[in-house]
């Protein structure tokens, strides 16, 4: 058997960029999952009742769309479409009221009132650069920036805490509260600094490219990765678990789609105490508990408009988001939810519709958040429980025992701290190595964290093929 050129641990959607990274330069690339399907966080599966289609993990595409990597592939040739919910994003008010997050900026900007105009000051340059800062943010960032114009204007905005930020700027309840809602993705309380670069780069991407769903789920998006990484020769193994350096087949390089932990264990005595020493010392944000809901219709929401929308953020103000994300632990929390078949009519038998969302709980938390998920549920959507037909509840631990890479169930695998963001998962400008040769970490817990954009697969391939086949430059 000729021996590998590379082998990559691990089939999220980091693994499957790098894989496909390496066999479009002409390598022999064997991908290597542990579950007998691959996607890791972008996957999905029939949880509740037959004919209903849940994603396991990601749900929304914002970041795949607009990535660098995903979008020089000709990936729809492979099965994957798009699907554009009308909104992408909307926030639930108190009294039965929403904001929404639309997809054009001016519309936004006019419906948020007096906040109009700050609203458009904050994101407008942004939205007019999002390539140039897309480049330059989803990658290592101890780097000479490509765009220092529009990475300056969004690092000021950036570093502050989003609650500091939000209250700085906005004024009305409901900017606010959208404001909130796009931060709390960060899965840090809002006090937190660098919790504004999360929510700026949510609602740039909502603007200028949409916030879109594979149809057919999650799943779909993963196949068609797989099968344009197959196109190009490589080869796929499923059901095979990466326990130790014994596991690993012979290659000139091995890129790992795992935690730090992961690592380590596969790196054994190789790895230098100072390095272990630093990946021992990884940080995670909150954990997430997951509920996936078969329905027999559509969410009753209080407000009419939240059926435009793909994402909607359940939550009633500023000041209650805020509460809810400062310790996890509130008896209002912040819901994050999508309602996918209502734009993708194939995940639901006809007339009935998958609900998903999630609410952060403490790292690690087994606790049972559901009563108080479902109260906030029926408070912005009375009768919501009469219309469930089946539930399905993921624990934080679950979360980590599905992927290593969610650590306590963060779902960013690593806190998005400034450091934890600098620093990842050790600070080094080019943080995809590790001190043994020909053995790079590819996972979000690389840069640039978490989210559906391949890129840590990517940059950590390029790495690879800089370090040890001359091909192309680090990037
Ligand atoms: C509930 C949830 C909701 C989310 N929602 C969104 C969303 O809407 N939009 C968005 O952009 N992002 C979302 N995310 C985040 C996104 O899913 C992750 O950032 C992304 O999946 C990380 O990709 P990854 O490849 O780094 O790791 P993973 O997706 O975790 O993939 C790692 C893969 O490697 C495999 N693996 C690990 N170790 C080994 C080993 N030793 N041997 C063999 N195989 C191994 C795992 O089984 C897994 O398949 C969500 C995540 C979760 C959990």
């Amino acid at each position: 058997m000729t021996r590998l050129d590379a082998v990559v641990v691990g089939a999220g959607p980091n693994g499957l960029s790098a894989a496909v990274t390496l066999a479009r330069a002409g390598l022999r690339v064997q991908l290597l999952e542990a579950h007998d399907q691959v996607g890791g966080g972008l996957s999905s599966a029939g949880l509740t009742l037959p004919g209903f289609v849940h994603d396991l993990g990601s749900a929304i595409h914002p970041l795949a769309v607009a990535s660098p990597a995903f979008r020089q592939w000709p990936l729809h040739a492979f099965g994957l479409r798009w699907v554009y919910p009308e909104v992408p994003a909307a926030q639930t008010l108190p009294g039965g009221r929403s904001v929404l997050l639309r997809r054009d900026l001016d519309a936004t900007a006019e419906s948020l009132g007096r906040d109009g105009a700050a609203w458009r000051r904050l994101l407008g340059p942004l939205v007019a650069d999002w390539e140039g800062l897309l480049h330059d943010i989803l990658r290592p960032l101890l780097r000479v920036p490509g765009h220092p114009v529009t990475l300056a204007r969004f690092g000021l905005r950036a570093l502050p805490p989003a609650e500091a930020l939000g209250r700085a700027l906005l004024r009305t309840p409901e900017a606010r509260a959208l404001w909130a809602g796009l931060a709390a993705h960060s899965a840090l309380p809002l006090s937190t600094p660098g919790t504004s670069a999360m929510t700026l780069v949510l609602a740039v991407l909502a603007h200028a490219v949409g916030w879109p769903l594979p149809a057919g789920g999650a799943q779909a998006f993963a196949d068609a990765l797989r099968a344009y990484f197959e196109h190009l020769g490589g080869e796929v193994l499923t059901g095979v678990r990466v326990d130790g350096p014994r596991d690993l087949p012979p290659a000139r390089v091995t890129l790992v789609d795992s935690s730090p932990g992961v690592l380590l264990r596969l790196l054994g005595d190789r790895a230098p105490a100072a390095y272990r020493a630093q990946l021992e010392g990884f940080r995670y944000g909150a954990g997430i508990q997951k509920f996936d809901y078969a329905l027999s219709g559509p969410v009753p929401w209080a407000s009419p408009d939240l059926v435009r929308a793909g994402t909607v953020h359940v939550g009633g103000s500023f000041a209650e988001i805020v509460h809810s994300e400062a310790g996890w632990r509130s008896e209002r929390p912040y819901v994050l939810a999508a309602q996918p078949s209502l734009f993708d009519a194939g995940r639901a038998p006809q007339g009935q519709h998958t609900f998903w969302a999630y609410a952060h709980t403490p790292n690690g938390s087994a606790a049972d958040v559901a009563p108080q998920v479902e109260a906030q549920l029926e408070r912005f959507a009375p009768g919501f429980g009469e219309r469930v037909l089946a539930r399905h509840v993921t624990t934080a631990p679950q979360l980590q025992a599905f992927s290593p890479v969610f650590g306590g169930g963060d779902v960013n695998g690593g806190a998005s701290t400034l450091w934890g963001l600098l620093a990842r998962p050790n600070l080094a400008v080019t943080p995809y190595r590790t001190p043994v040769r020909g053995m790079y970490l590819c996972s979000s817990s690389a840069p640039p964290g978490g989210g559906i954009h391949g890129m840590a697969g990517h940059n950590a391939a390029l790495t690879a093929l800089s370090d040890e086949f001359g091909i192309g430059e680090v990037p």
